[in-house]
């Protein structure tokens, strides 16, 4: 049987991009469809834009540490239109470097959106297209809960592009796009409310590392509440109205949903072709991204494995060394490093100390709290952590984890180490770089009596 394409993929996000432009360049004929725009979440309304607000957002602690350094800092004053539309003609530019990669590497792009109707078959925009392998990368979309008034809140999609800078604004949930987003507009002057239904923010990670970002949220003038959710939105003559499950009254400018995101399965006929979902919609796979259905790949958030880029890019590389380069790759979902753009940062890799201590039997604790050298004339009060869980039996390094300064900067390198399953005596063996808060990975000697 001859197919239109040898490969089609739905979705040119980070997934998407790296799956198509590796397997045309094994000599597949492939054809990608974008609903939207090339690029994706990450580059159009994800990580990209949101850390250019982060850095816009810090200037106004970087102007006060600045006068502990001998600076007179003049009068200052932020525009929010001036960055967004500096920050959209970044995104324009980066959209354009995607789609002049796919089209250098041979890759057909299709504006629509595609649905999948059989097999080997989707349509788009009625048109029918054959392909020996369909790859579903089609990322995942915010979701808000059932709450009366919902249709009044914004996600951070719409963040992204509002017209003015909310001067007061609530944002929901306790994750990494709320905090991000928290600390965002907290820097950029406006007063922020942070709602969490549960005890701490940032469930899953270090304990240690959720009571400090806290601690520093709060210090930093963020009102965070939690054990509080909305009960009600109502639209006011100037913003929105909550109704909150204390019975208490906020009013705002916009509130901002951060409470997960969900696969983008709906309406893509993947169940009528035979393509397994879980509970969630995510798109079920095996260790090479195979569905169900054995033409059929998924890769990235839609499979709600790790809703990481880099992880969909490793996916996307990996499926196209699989099907179209004759080297079967699974890849790995271990000690995947991350970084939160919180204010201060978080870098974090491998296990938690609870989740450490559940699957060992012994482990030490070395931990370091600091002032980062640069607020000693700066003046900030804000302090940095650095800590590393180690398994007593194999002296192992199971998990590092950092808040403070440059966080996710180091962690990409202690994350080398982790992942090579480097032991404490090692980290012990490197000499420090200094003056660094970097250092301290391989400083800290004495385990945190238990
Ligand atoms: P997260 O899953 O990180 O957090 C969702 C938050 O919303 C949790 O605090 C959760 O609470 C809360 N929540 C869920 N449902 C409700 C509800 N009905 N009412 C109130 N609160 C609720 O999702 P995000 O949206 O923040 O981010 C999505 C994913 O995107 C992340 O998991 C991450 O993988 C990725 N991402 C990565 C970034 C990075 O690498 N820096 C940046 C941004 C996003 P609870 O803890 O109780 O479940």
């Amino acid at each position: 049987m001859t197919f239109d394409y040898d490969l089609f993929v739905i979705g040119a996000g980070s997934g998407g991009v790296r799956a198509s432009r590796i397997a045309a360049g094994f000599g597949a004929k492939v054809a990608v469809a974008e609903e939207f725009r090339v690029g994706g979440t990450c580059v159009i309304r994800g990580c990209v834009p949101k850390k250019l607000l982060v850095y816009a957002s810090h200037f106004s602690e970087d102007f006060e540490t600045a006068k502990g350094f001998g600076w007179t800092v003049g009068e200052t004053s932020f525009d929010w239109a001036e960055l967004i539309a500096r920050k959209d003609a970044e995104i324009d530019r980066l959209n354009g470097l995607y789609i002049q990669t796919l089209t250098n590497a041979g890759v057909e792009i299709i504006d629509g959106r595609a649905v999948v109707t059989g097999p080997n078959e989707v349509s788009v925009g009625g048109r029918r297209i054959t392909a020996k392998t369909i790859l579903v990368a089609v990322g995942g979309w915010p979701q808000m809960p059932h709450v009366p008034g919902i249709e009044h809140a914004i996600t951070s999609n719409e963040a992204l592009h509002l017209e003015k800078q909310p001067k007061r604004i609530v944002i929901v949930g306790g994750g990494y796009i709320a905090v991000e987003f928290a600390g965002i507009f907290n820097g950029m002057g406006s007063d922020v409310i942070q709602l969490y239904r549960g005890e701490q923010i940032m469930r899953g990670f270090d304990d240690d590392l959720r009571h400090r970002l806290a601690d520093e949220m709060v210090k930093k003038g963020i009102d965070l509440r939690t054990g509080l959710n909305v009960a009600r939105i109502e639209k006011a003559a100037d913003g929105v109205r909550l109704t909150l499950t204390d019975d208490s009254i906020l009013e705002a400018d916009a509130v901002m949903y951060a409470t997960g995101r969900v696969p983008n399965t709906k309406g893509l006929g993947l169940e009528d072709a035979g393509v397994a979902l879980d509970e969630n919609g995510a798109v079920i796979v095996d260790g090479y991204g195979k569905t169900s259905v054995d033409s059929i790949y998924a890769v990235g958030d839609v499979t709600d494995r790790i809703q990481l880029t880099p992880v969909a890019i490793k996916e996307g590389h990996a499926f196209a060394l699989t099907v179209f380069g004759g080297t079967p790759t699974s890849p790995e979902h271990d000690a995947v490093p991350s970084a939160v753009f919180s204010q201060p940062p978080i870098g974090t890799v491998g296990l938690s100390e609870s989740d450490a201590r559940a699957k060992y039997d012994a482990i030490e604790v070395f931990e370091s709290d600091f002032r980062p050298m640069k607020h000693t004339l700066g003046g900030a009060t804000e302090r940095a952590y650095t800590k590393l869980i180690v398994d007593k039996a194999s002296d192992k390094v199971v998990g590092a984890h950092m808040i403070g300064l440059d966080a996710a900067e180091i962690i990409q390198g202690i994350g080398i180490a982790v992942r090579a399953g480097l032991t404490k005596a090692q980290f012990d063996a490197t000499v420090a770089v200094h003056p660094s808060s970097a250092e301290e990975f391989v400083l800290m000697r004495t385990p945190r009596a238990d």
